[in-house]
């Protein structure tokens, strides 16, 4: 006989993990979802391939105002544990490129399935287009009043309504509202893993270029986080993996009112010595040949003038003969060290991640319990913890649903 009915709000990766570990000891549960189905923010995950976890797990790779929050229930749960269950599930693990891991079958479809099919065979009972509009607390336990269906009483709650980002997708901050009726304080959140806009004239002109280069985040003339791999210029400013990488920190320095610059470094392999050598023997390889042109064939045609115009040199096409020592200091210096000043990030439309949310030091990181309403859990990316790209967001949705569904059922 089951004794617990436990309501999990938001079918997104945590709460099914949660719904699924739960019901697994023994509970009755039912997940609430806003949307007509489960998991429709797992479809998009890894460029619809699901990077379901990382094994180069590490809390650096981490963020939050108290990140160390987030340690019990990683190794309570860890990659391992990951993908164990995942394995038990049907879902071949394969590692790729960073220790990313994905499904054999490169279909996030397929990680949805065999949740779902799990949830299925253990009578997880799943509630679509159920928008959860208030929970409180009463003499029969849980009251949850859902958007035009008659309101029903459980014994305990996971929240697991995600974070602000990708609205399309569901998760919209709903959920903070849900936690500040019980008296949780929300970190306010702000778009990670999201592109940059920049303040700088030549961003149309660059739009669609990519380098593979060397990215850092300055702040107040301090190098904070490099990233490096490829780099796309856009007509707002830049994307790519190391600039989505470095978002976090540049969003969160630019809400303190500080300057944030982006530099980046073309030649990364190199020092500056040796890019000085190499250009100064092309230009005087040629002495005829028009300066801009000694570029083609080092670097993206589209880049030259840009560089030029950048380090200073006004006459892009004179014959490299005239090209003195300092011109080929300046331009060397350009393209090792190409700082733009960062002017914000792209919406929440575009972000992958939420980074903020309920503030820790209510939850209990061993339960993830509400310190301040018992019988109360939260899990995934409404808690005010965020990962890096490379399957650290999924991973910390895994283990907080764990951790949230076994001691939300236990007695
Ligand atoms: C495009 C994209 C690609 C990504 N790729 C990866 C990747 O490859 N690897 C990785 O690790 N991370 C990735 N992430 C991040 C990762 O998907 C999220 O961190 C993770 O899904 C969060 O899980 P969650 O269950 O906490 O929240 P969500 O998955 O957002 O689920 C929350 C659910 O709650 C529902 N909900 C919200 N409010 C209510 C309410 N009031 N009532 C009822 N239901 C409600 C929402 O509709 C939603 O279904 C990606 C994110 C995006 C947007």
């Amino acid at each position: 006989m089951r004794e617990l009915k436990i309501a999990v709000v938001g079918g997104g990766a945590a709460g099914m993990l949660a719904s699924i570990v739960a019901a697994r000891n023994g509970a009755e549960v039912l997940v609430l979802e806003q949307l007509p189905r489960v998991g429709k923010k797992l479809l998009a995950t890894g460029n619809g391939r699901c990077n379901l976890t990382n094994i180069n797990m590490n809390i650096r790779s981490f963020h939050g105002s108290n990140v160390n929050f987030a340690i019990s229930a990683l190794k309570k749960f860890d990659q391992r544990s990951a993908m164990d269950f995942f394995e038990d599930l049907g879902i071949h693990c394969v590692v790729e490129g960073e220790g990313k891991v994905f499904p054999a079958s490169g279909q996030a479809s397929s990680v949805l399935d065999v949740l779902r099919f799990e949830m299925e065979r253990l009578g997880v009972k799943e509630i679509c287009d159920a928008r959860v509009e208030s929970v409180s607390y009463g003499k029969k336990g849980f009251k949850i009043n859902v958007k035009d269906r008659d309101s029903m009483w459980v014994d305990k709650v996971i929240l697991t309504t995600g974070g602000k980002a990708n609205p399309s997708l569901g998760a919209n901050g709903s959920g903070y509202e849900l936690a500040k009726a019980f008296g949780h304080k929300i970190i306010e959140p702000f778009p990670s893993l999201v592109k940059l806009k920049l303040d700088a004239p030549f961003l149309k002109s660059l739009s669609g270029a990519k380098i593979d280069g060397e990215a850092a985040i300055e702040v107040d003339g301090k190098v904070l986080r490099k990233e490096s791999g490829e780099i796309l210029f856009t007509d707002y400013g830049l994307s790519g993996p190391p600039v989505m990488q470095l978002s976090r920190i540049a969003g969160e320095h630019l809400r303190m009112g500080k300057r944030v610059n982006i530099a980046l470094d073309l030649f990364p392999d190199m020092s500056f010595e040796e890019l000085e050598d190499l250009l100064e023997r092309r230009t005087y390889l040629r002495e005829d040949k028009p300066f801009d042109f000694s570029f083609v064939g080092l670097i993206n045609k589209r880049f030259i003038n840009v560089l030029l115009k950048e380090a200073g040199i006004s006459d892009l096409h004179m014959p490299c003969r005239y090209v003195t020592e300092d011109d080929m200091k300046a331009i060397a210096n350009k393209m090792k060290r190409w700082v733009m000043s960062v002017s914000g990030t792209q919406s929440w439309s575009e972000a992958q991640v939420t980074a903020g949310g309920v503030d820790v030091s209510h939850i209990n990181p061993e339960t993830m319990e509400s310190k301040i309403a018992p019988g109360l859990y939260f899990a995934g990316e409404i808690i005010d913890i965020d990962g890096d790209c490379g399957g650290f967001n999924l991973q910390w949705a895994w283990s907080s649903g764990y951790i949230a569904g076994l001691s939300a059922s236990s007695k």
